[in-house]
């Protein structure tokens, strides 16, 4: 159900960003003033508890016993929704959808789809409005604003990935609305100035140099080995992890008990670590997540180097750093990049590619970086399936 509900709130801020990108990307004053604008406690209403429905339903218990399911629906009293385990940043529609899931009721309103509600210690305010569409987190909680819509700047053909690379790297940086989704499709604009997508690509986009057109490729080529270490075929590490992926996650020295999450566990956790296929008949999610506790940073920086040059784009997670709200819990998120996988995750390995923090702010990591074997590594790998920038 969940997914559906996503792919409406994806139609609708895309059907936004098509109209906003006839005008010039908003300046990031305007964004600044809508943050500041509408933070305000809704303490108010939240002592608005909902009336029992009890006395409603007392009244017909003669019909009502033939319906016991409707009746006992209808008599539940909901209650209030705490921060579903994350203090921090929901998009209004996936707080919506999160309090369906755990039948509890919010005490703001989330009707405005741009709204960013903020939880902290179980009270519930409007962060602010988006001025620019809500972008949903790698985990509950992590919600942001989106960047505003690039204005169509496309002369003949780009790449999705490679325009998207362009609108972040502008003053101030935007986003392709086209992208991650059309990431390896050939864009353009129409007579209005909007984001088209001018070609489908089924084998990918070849990015030519600035000022040359893109195009439609028409064999992907095959990766040669990247040259990395053998590594033993194993059992599968853990439920959720592509044998591939099980395989050189312990030759990154990782072990299960490391592993807190594969396909994404929580009913209506963020789409991030939803499945993203099956192989050899197994489910799996590209992505994981590891514990880190007990780590020091050198140890940390050292693991991600060793994942990455076993296939992984990785980021640790750190609260208050790199765009990762210092409410979240530490860890390391990190993508095997040789498998198909979601959008999201391939908009993450770009980011990962061109050294970015592969959040909704798409800003520069600091935290660490790897080498130019370990990136050419995934990068190889990642072209397997999809154009690297
Ligand atoms: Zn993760």
């Amino acid at each position: 159900m969940l997914s559906i509900v996503r792919s409406s709130i994806t139609r609708s801020l895309f059907a936004l960003s098509l109209t906003a990108c006839a005008s010039a990307p908003m300046s990031p004053d305007a964004s600044t003033d809508a943050s500041s604008a509408d933070t305000r406690s809704l303490d108010a209403a939240s002592s608005d508890r909902p009336e029992p429905l009890d006395a409603a339903t007392d009244d017909v218990d003669a019909t009502d016993s033939a319906l016991p399911d409707v009746r006992s629906d209808a008599s539940r009293v909901d209650a209030m929704c705490d921060c579903f385990g994350h203090d921090g940043t929901y998009c209004a529609a996936n707080a919506r959808a999160l309090a369906t899931a755990n039948r509890c009721t919010l005490p703001v309103s989330t009707s405005n789809a741009n709204a960013l509600l903020r939880c902290a210690m179980g009270r519930w305010t409007v962060a602010t409005t988006c001025a620019n569409g809500c972008s949903d987190g790698e985990v509950d909680g992590t919600d942001e604003c989106s960047l505003p819509t690039c204005a169509c700047f496309v002369r003949s053909a780009w790449c999705g990935a490679s325009a998207a690379r362009h609108g972040l790297g502008l003053d101030p940086p935007c986003r392709v609305p086209l992208s991650p989704a059309h990431d390896d499709d050939l864009l353009g604009c129409d007579s209005s100035g909007r984001w088209i997508v001018q070609q489908s690509c089924a084998m990918g986009c070849f990015q030519a140099p600035t000022g040359v057109a893109d195009y439609c490729i028409d064999t992907r080529p095959t990766p040669t080995d990247p040259g990395w270490a053998d590594c033993a075929r194993r059992p599968q590490i853990t439920y959720g992890v592509h044998p591939e992926a099980s395989d050189r996650m312990r030759c990154a020295g990782i072990t299960a008990g490391q592993i807190s999450q594969t396909i994404g566990g929580a009913p209506a956790s963020a789409g991030y670590h939803l499945q993203d296929g099956t192989s050899m008949g197994l489910a799996y999610c590209a992505a994981t997540d590891l514990r880190t506790g007990g780590m020091s940073e050198t140890q940390i920086r050292a693991l991600l180097e060793a994942l990455a040059l076993n296939g992984f784009a990785a980021w640790y997670r750190k609260p208050g750093s790199d765009g990762w709200p210092s409410s979240e819990a530490p860890h390391i998120h990190a993508v095997f990049a040789g498998v198909v996988m979601k959008t999201q995750l391939r908009g993450q390995v770009r980011d990962w590619l061109l050294g970015l923090n592969g959040l909704a702010s798409h800003t520069t990591y600091r935290f660490w970086t790897p080498s130019a074997r370990a990136r050419g590594i995934v990068r190889l790998l990642f072209s397997r399936n999809y154009t690297p920038p």
